[in-house]
């Protein structure tokens, strides 16, 4: 018989108990890493035999991970259960949570998250920064929200599915109230969530980790550069004015507060011209820029969503090296694999490949580039870049 949840609640789950994640790409590979050598046993659960995780999930199970009897299942032989993406059905938590398993994120943290709609929502009603937004369910309502957005000043304005989108997938530009029926198509007439786009000098992310006592403590912040969409570069730390990067610490551990999560919470960020910071966007998981702190940090986002969630202790972050982590996208395949040989030569930056097949724009691999200071870590790590490009 496994003791009833309230009295495990702030108890903490040591090793080797079993934890399980839902969800199998590099995400929850990384994280089924971190509790592997911190000791814990882990199960998997995820849609494909060649998903990421079966490399480091001590148990892989091929099944649909937001399938709440499965989750209920594994749950059963699990002390905690956590996920690696939003795409879970929140049911699945719930049915976890029903049989008197640690789940972290909850359910309830869950459903905020996946959905745009609900997380612009929680963020407007708690008074964290956001920027002007309107939603629109159908396209009469489309117009309305572009129209309103229009007459609040924005000068251009993005258009966001609520569910389901990432890496800038599910997302258009809208350059006139005109184009919005075709836009309301060319999304999949799905909800929306319409945005003002912001003339941000900068992007960062803060990433905080809170257990379910609600203890916190969150890493330095990183700036962001976005390509097309997509994560380019992390860097860490980030290079802002002190007053910026105390607002950003707490609108993100405001954010982890309000919200209750347990384990990590990511917190997209924009940084306005003024020094102001509006939130991006959630996740209430490892989030791509964390990437960085597997060598650059004390402890790396995926060790401490583990402690996070099994109710271990946490320590401060600080700064071992600054660093740099850059993504390396499917199209670096364009020609074969490609030349590691040449960015690994002058022994400064490190690759960390996900056994993923290559495709354009998919996430394959990333590399993490540490110096003595930030800007001979970027040196390094954009001229391993275009190695790669020139190969
Ligand atoms: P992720 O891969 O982070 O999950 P996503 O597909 O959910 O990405 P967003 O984070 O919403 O997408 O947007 C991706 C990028 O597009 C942002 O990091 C930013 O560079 C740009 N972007 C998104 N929304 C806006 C906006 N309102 N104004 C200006 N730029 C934006
Ligand atoms: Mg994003």
């Amino acid at each position: 018989m496994k003791p009833q949840l309230e009295s495990i609640a702030h108890k903490p789950t040591l090793p080797p108990e079993h934890i399980t994640v839902l969800g199998g790409g590099q995400l929850g590979s990384m994280l089924c890493e971190a509790a592997k050598r911190m000791g814990y046993r882990t199960f998997c659960v995820s849609s494909h035999e060649t998903d990421p995780a079966r490399r480091w999930a001590d148990h892989h199970l091929i099944a649909d991970p937001g399938e709440p009897a499965t989750a209920a299942r594994v749950a059963r032989q699990s002390a905690v259960v956590t996920v690696e993406a939003e795409s879970i059905d929140p049911a699945a938590l719930e049915a976890a949570a029903n049989a008197s398993c640690r789940v972290a994120p909850s359910a309830e943290v869950q459903r905020t998250v996946r959905d745009r709609r609900l997380e612009k929502l929680f963020l407007r009603d708690h008074g964290l920064a956001v920027g002007p937004f309107a939603i629109a369910e159908s396209p009469k309502q489309m117009n309305e929200a572009a129209e309103t957005l229009l007459a609040g000043g924005a000068k251009k304005i993005v258009a966001k599915t609520a569910r389901g989108g990432y890496d800038g997938k599910g997302q258009r530009w809208l350059h006139s109230i005109e184009e919005s029926a075709d836009v309301w198509e060319a999304l999949g007439s799905t909800p929306l969530v319409l945005e003002a786009g912001i003339d941000f000098v900068a992007e960062a992310s803060v990433i905080v980790a809170r257990s379910a006592d609600g203890r916190m403590t969150h890493f330095p912040v990183f700036q962001n550069e976005h390509r097309r969409g997509i994560l380019f570069q992390t860097r860490m730390p980030g290079d802002f004015p002190p007053a910026t990067v105390a607002k950003a610490i707490q609108l993100g551990r405001g954010t982890a507060e309000a919200l209750g999560v347990v384990g990590l919470l990511a917190v997209e960020m924009f940084i306005l011209p003024d020094g102001d910071v509006f939130i991006n966007e959630l996740a209430a998981r490892p989030h791509n820029s964390g990437h960085v702190t597997l060598r650059a940090a004390s402890r790396s986002q995926f060790e401490m969503h583990i402690a996070a969630i099994c109710g271990l202790p946490l320590p401060e972050i600080h700064i071992v090296q600054p660093g740099v982590m850059t993504n390396l996208l499917g199209d670096l395949w364009a020609h074969g694999e490609p030349d590691f040989a040449k960015v690994l030569a002058d022994g400064r930056g490190m690759i960390h490949l996900y056994g993923k097949s290559p495709r354009p724009g998919r996430k394959m691999g990333h590399m993490i580039h540490t110096a003595a200071t930030l800007a001979e870590a970027v040196q390094a790590a954009n001229a391993a870049f275009a190695l790669l490009q020139n190969a």
